[in-house]
């Protein structure tokens, strides 16, 4: 239960404006109106305020089946049959959180305490997962990603992407994507999270397995391909090689890219076409320009920071340069192990120089852009029905009320999930 399985929708795109429905219109009586929305927020600026929010005040949302539609003014919405009243607060599209790690097993607390107590973080606490990852059984790994799933669900999220790396064999890999598998179609293949440790004098060895033995039982099962290009992971070369590998089966890439320090990630992102640069913590004037020329966007997950005690990514740097930024979450037991996107909405807020405007539309338009998704991420006619509604007048609240839980009620493809 709680799948996030959604169909990647490229050939059935939202129009770009919402017809000015009457009660005359197509809206079957069946549908179901959501009215008296304090402030709707749709991520069409061609709505509303005009804003690349497209807020609009006093508004309505009708649904049918698993779509949106109709968006106006409650004045202005069609009969239906089903109404809900939203009681004078925010609706705001379902969060879209493009990047985590929820196939593992295993406790990194200790980890965690002990990094708070002043000893550095450094790429390798992954072999920990990894041991009691390939411990567990599979339905262990499974009440796992259920789990998790249903807390984010819990706090507004409703488009998932997960990732395999914490099995690091053949059999290993394949099984952790088939398990994410019945939970999103947004299913991200990450052999190279680091060098197996069975493998750890023979990094060449395992790049040619991560390319060949591996990729072969995993690429069905995976709709991405990722590697953690990274000191003490995988250098430039071999992520061109691995990503390369995946392209030619069919694979998208996408890479987790200077979060611990600088080097080749992101210039080699937008080469590729990769979706999405995770992290991007540590950018030169030529990542930022390469990123800004592309068509890949920028990842920020400031959970990573907040839990490594790290140096936050300059987000208001990256949009000064007209790069697309996403927020999510890398929920993941060593480095990040919050599922809260209104969490990261708040840091990105606090301590990223991101506007709570600019936060909102990255946690939900710019996750679906990391995804190469136009049919969720907002709320227009034709789009997924995948709401969030909020104990607040205003999606501001998300930044401005940190750690409270607002999120009321969601949707989900059009069904009422929270
Ligand atoms: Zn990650």
């Amino acid at each position: 239960m709680n799948s996030m399985n959604s169909g990647p929708d490229t050939t059935n795109n939202p129009p770009a404006t919402a017809a000015p429905a009457t009660a005359n219109n197509a809206v079957a009586a069946t549908a179901t109106a959501i009215t008296n929305i304090a402030s709707l927020v749709t991520n069409d600026p061609s709505l509303g305020d005009g804003s690349p929010l497209g807020l609009i005040q006093d508004a309505a949302v009708v649904i049918d089946g698993d779509r949106v539609v109709w968006i106006g003014e409650t004045s202005k919405a069609p009969a239906t049959d089903n109404r809900f009243d939203a009681g004078g607060r925010a609706v705001v599209p379902g969060f879209v959180d493009s990047h985590s790690h929820l196939v593992f097993a295993g406790d990194r607390t200790a980890e965690f305490n002990a990094r708070m107590s002043g000893q550095p973080y450094a790429a390798g606490g992954i072999r920990t997962t990894v041991a009691a990852t390939r411990a567990a059984t599979d339905e262990e790994l499974e009440a796992n990603v259920t789990r998790y799933l249903r807390e984010a669900l819990r706090q507004g999220t409703t488009t998932f992407e997960t990732k395999s790396g914490y099995g690091l064999t053949v059999e290993d890999e394949a099984r952790a994507l088939r398990i994410a598998a019945r939970h999103t179609d947004e299913v991200t293949y990450l052999g190279a999270h680091i060098v197996s440790p069975d493998h750890a004098d023979d990094p060449a060895g395992y790049v040619d397995l991560v390319t060949g033995e591996m990729l072969d039982a995993c690429a069905p099962h995976a709709r991405w391909i990722d590697v953690f290009c990274e000191k003490g992971a995988f250098d430039g070369d071999q992520a061109r090689e691995i990503l390369t590998a995946g392209k030619a089966r069919g694979l998208h890439p996408r890479i987790h890219a200077n979060q611990l320090s600088h080097g080749p990630g992101v210039r080699l992102a937008v080469e590729l076409d990769a979706a999405s640069a995770d992290h991007c913590t540590h950018l030169t004037q030529a990542d930022v320009d390469a990123l800004a020329s592309g068509n890949t966007v920028a990842t920020l997950l400031p959970g990573a920071e907040f839990s490594t005690r790290a140096e936050w990514p300059d987000a208001r740097r990256l949009l000064d340069a007209g790069v697309t930024v996403a927020l999510s979450t890398d929920c993941n037991p060593g480095s990040s192990f919050t599922s809260s996107v209104p969490f990261c909405v708040a840091l990105a807020v606090r301590d990223m120089g991101m506007t709570p405007d600019e936060a909102l539309w990255s946690a939900t338009a710019g996750g679906a852009a990391a995804l190469r998704r136009t049919d969720v991420g907002r709320l227009t006619p034709g789009a997924r029905a995948d709401l969030v509604l909020l104990d607040a007048p205003s999606h501001v609240h998300l930044a401005y009320r940190p750690g409270v839980p607002l999120v009321a009620a969601v949707w989900r493809r059009g069904e009422r999930v929270v």
